[in-house]
């Protein structure tokens, strides 16, 4: 009987460290991506929003919005 305990007790054991071992691998996976690279803020010489570079235009050494619409609506 008491061998039946323990080799119970044993299972028990086992399976709560495997339940452990696979709940922390699948934490590992869902770890958040890194943080996107920051980018350079420009302003608009037209409207004089600040926006991010990549959304901007160079137009004779200052910067105006790419989307000339957007830019129009603001001033
Ligand atoms: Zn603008």
């Amino acid at each position: 009987m008491a061998r039946l305990l323990l080799i119970a007790v044993v299972g028990v054991l086992v399976w709560l460290l495997y339940k452990g071992l696979t709940k922390s691998l699948r934490a590992e996976d869902q770890s958040p991506p890194p943080p996107a690279a920051p980018e350079d803020m420009v302003a608009c010489s037209r409207c004089g929003v600040n926006l991010p570079k990549s959304e901007a235009r160079l137009v004779n050494g200052v910067y105006e919005c790419a989307n000339s619409a957007d830019c129009a609506n603001r001033s």
